[in-house]
């Protein structure tokens, strides 16, 4: 368990507060459930053979002989809140929370046994129009933070039969390898198969390379889902890969399954998990209600916004690009008198000449957030080409005689430590 420090807690409140904003904008509605609820509900909802129910929750007896938990995840206790409060009536409905979660697991970087998560449900869609948008949700939460770097990993469960299928054959497979799993792998091949492919030991991830493919065992109205979810995500503009090992660690998903990851943070590099669960509502006692959703890790998804936040404190502001004669003397001296006008302004001068694309690859990779560009055409007509490189937002013609004021106020907006605006 650890403390959240003061000197951090303005990341953590930019974090929550791009979470309300994004998700209400897209039709979301917070819940609040409670830390503790009955160990059945998360029994039942994750399934006794996870490693969560098996051997990771705080669990304890109530004076009154009731087994109580810790809540390990939230969907379980939304779910159950979804059902006891009658809200599924106005199906479709959008759901997110935010809080502590609680996991006795081994801790090390980016595994604590209190951590946080933010999660949207979307309850009674049965499309993968629900997943498609709840990606473009999280996108955008990852563009207004600066997070440019995540990677959408994605990859179909299919239906409970086909699952069913798969695992014989996979159980055959793994059983013949027997003698080459590790402890945990050989404790989990009888009771759930499944979660061998989830494992992070790089011997069983090897080992599973040759294993059969979930994939191969869809049948036509789950290939169907899949095509749609991956037509839909290019349509809105989210870039994926699919990763046909990649499976949950909880039992109560089907069809897709999705994962944002990044390297930046070592082996714990999952920020966002999430996919479709169409049997839990039925589970919990409900009617056979599809749901789908996600949880982000929100210490991860802080530390992430605590490196960026460090880099962007280092780059330039302005990167100031120079090609065809005579721009670099009249840039160099431009670039003086923005220094003076425009107090705190990094600008990067371009040295050492080349190619407007070779100037822009270097301006790309000094991290400012927006590139002075002065061809011989600029020059010729007194003014500059600003270009934002770290926003989709169109670049302008600014004279220049105006271009230290222009600075000033884009300074001013955008602050000494932003990215540009999104
Ligand atoms: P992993 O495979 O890394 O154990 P998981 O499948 O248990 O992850 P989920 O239950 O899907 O993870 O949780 C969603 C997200 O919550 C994770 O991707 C991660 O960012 C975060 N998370 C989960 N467990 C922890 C933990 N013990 N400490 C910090 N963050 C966590
Ligand atoms: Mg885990």
């Amino acid at each position: 368990m650890h403390d959240l420090l003061p000197e951090d807690m303005h990341l953590w409140h930019r974090f929550e507060q791009t979470i309300r904003d994004v998700f209400s904008a897209y039709g979301f509605n917070e819940i609040r459930v409670p830390v503790v609820e009955k160990t059945e509900l998360f029994a039942r909802a994750i399934g006794d053979a996870t490693d969560v129910v098996e051997k990771e929750m705080y669990s304890f007896v109530d004076r009154n002989g009731d087994s109580l938990s810790l809540r390990p995840e939230g969907t379980a206790g939304v779910v159950r809140a979804v059902l006891q409060n009658g809200l599924l009536y106005g199906a479709p409905l959008r759901l997110w929370y935010m809080g502590p979660m609680f996991r006795r697991e081994r801790p090390q970087k980016g595994r604590t046994r209190q951590f946080h998560q933010v999660g949207a449900e979307v309850f009674g869609a049965v499309g993968p129009d629900a997943e498609a948008e709840l990606l473009a949700m999280a996108q955008r939460v990852w563009r207004r933070l600066g997070l440019d770097e995540l990677r959408l990993e994605i990859n179909s469960l299919g239906s409970a039969e086909e699952r069913a299928a798969f695992r014989t054959d996979l159980h055959a497979f793994l059983s013949g390898r027997k003698n080459e799993l590790d402890e945990d792998s050989r404790r989990r091949l009888d009771r759930n198969p499944m979660r061998i492919l989830d494992s992070k030991n790089p011997k069983m991830q090897a080992l599973l390379g040759e294993a059969p493919l979930l994939h191969d065992f869809l049948g036509a109205e789950s290939l169907a889902h899949f095509d749609e979810f991956r037509r839909l995500l290019e349509r809105l503009g989210v870039a994926y890969v699919v990763n046909p090992r990649l499976v949950r660690g909880l039992d109560y998903y089907c069809h897709s399954v999705f994962e944002w990851v990044t390297d930046a943070l070592g082996a714990q590099g999952t920020v966002c998990a999430g996919g479709r669960y169409d049997g839990l509502v039925e589970i919990q006692g409900g009617k056979a209600w599809p749901g789908v959703g996600f949880a982000m890790g929100q210490e991860r998804l802080v530390e992430l916004m605590r490196m960026q936040v460090a880099a962007e404190a280092e780059a330039p502001h302005v990167y100031l690009v120079m090609a065809g004669q005579g721009t670099v003397e009249d840039g160099l001296a431009i670039a003086e008198r923005l220094r003076e006008d425009v107090p705190g302004l990094r600008i990067q001068s371009n040295l050492g000449g080349g190619s407007f694309k070779a100037q822009f690859k270097r301006a790309d990779r000094s991290g400012a957030s927006l590139a002075v560009v002065l061809g011989e055409d600029e020059i010729r007509q007194g003014q500059a080409t600003v270009k934002p490189l770290r926003s989709q937002e169109a670049q302008q013609q600014i004279p220049l005689d105006r271009l230290a004021d222009w600075l000033k106020d884009w300074f001013k907006q955008a602050g000494p430590g932003m990215a540009g605006s999104c």
